[in-house]
């Protein structure tokens, strides 16, 4: 297998410009339809009966304070151990109703060029895997349309998925995929989470059924938005990562370790990727950070020294059972 190297899979670095990467990979028209729906999800966290109060999810502390609130979520910081996260959120069968109207996402992921990004994405996370043995079986938690577990498919994996969107099941049959709602137990050789650990609300809970259902020296895969990532400590609230609606739990490299320690998992590595230079840049810059054209940059926004310092958008870490 020739080896991926995460630049590849980088789209400011593809492109060189922001700008010219959020209109060829379809995010530009995104990020005007999430403005539309903005207004229908601020309504709806700011009924009381829609609302979900949690502690939180670390150390189970009740007490934090505000950080900022973004179209109408609030945005939390844990007083005693800074986990951040929204608080509240939405219920969930609110969220879910609200959600399966939204199809604006979908339509970047088919995206032609996404789908090369997320393929070399994909093959590095398998690399990192690093499972050599026959017969190895894999869980995608959140599949979608499958496009991961095609590449697994390709390294001779054998491919499970746990779905919940009835268009994406389709897709998966029709693929032959199949679908396992229940976790098995003591059945995988590895699990993955490609962006979706934020959205759970609950998190130790789905830990915990991933161990169970996790071989003795499996592994799992968690890649999740970075909160200490550069973009998201200078955008602050304007950083796209911070969607109340969607995103309840924001990790750091230090809360996403220690979650997973508190579940038994013993980490193998953590670092960075996809850099996401350009946002910053282009906000140091004055610009519009996901529409501007700057390419003036700075010493700290070279992808070397983002990487080198966990300071990427996303965080991807392999721990083990
Ligand atoms: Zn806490």
């Amino acid at each position: 297998m020739q080896k991926i190297h995460k630049d590849s899979f980088d789209g400011y670095l593809r492109f060189k410009e922001t700008k010219k990467f959020y209109k060829l990979s379809g995010r530009e028209k995104h990020l005007k339809n999430v403005k539309k729906n903005k207004k229908i999800f601020k309504k709806l966290i700011l009924n009381k009966k829609n609302q979900e109060f949690r502690n939180c999810q670390i150390c189970k502390s009740k007490v934090n304070e505000v950080l900022f609130i973004k179209d109408g979520y609030k945005h939390v910081r844990c007083k005693k151990c800074k986990f951040v996260f929204v608080n509240p959120i939405l219920k969930t069968e609110v969220q879910e109703k609200a959600l399966r109207k939204e199809s604006s996402y979908t339509r970047v992921m088919k995206n032609k060029i996404n789908v090369m990004l997320d393929n070399n994405r994909f093959k590095y996370g398998l690399q990192n895997l690093n499972i050599k043995k026959k017969d190895k079986k894999i869980l995608d938690y959140g599949t979608g349309y499958g496009l991961f577990l095609d590449n697994a498919k390709k390294f001779k994996w054998k491919c499970y998925a746990n779905e919940i969107n009835t268009d994406c099941i389709k897709v998966l049959r029709k693929k032959r995929i199949i679908i396992d709602k229940e976790f098995q137990r003591n059945f995988y050789d590895a699990i993955t989470l490609w962006l979706v650990f934020e959205h759970v609300p609950y998190p130790n809970s789905l830990l915990k059924k991933i161990y169970k259902s996790l071989k003795k020296g499996g592994k799992l895969l968690v890649n999740v938005p970075n909160i200490n990532s550069l973009s998201a400590l200078i955008l602050k609230e304007k950083c796209t990562m911070f969607s109340g609606h969607q995103h309840v739990n924001h990790f750091s490299k230090n809360s996403l370790e220690k979650i997973l320690k508190k579940n038994n998992f013993k980490i193998e590595k953590t670092e960075t990727i996809i850099s996401d230079a350009g946002t910053t840049i282009n906000y140091l810059n004055y610009n519009d950070p996901y529409l501007g054209k700057s390419k003036d940059d700075f010493e700290f926004t070279k992808p070397s020294f983002i990487h080198k310092n966990y300071l990427g958008y996303t965080l991807l870490t392999i721990a083990k059972k």
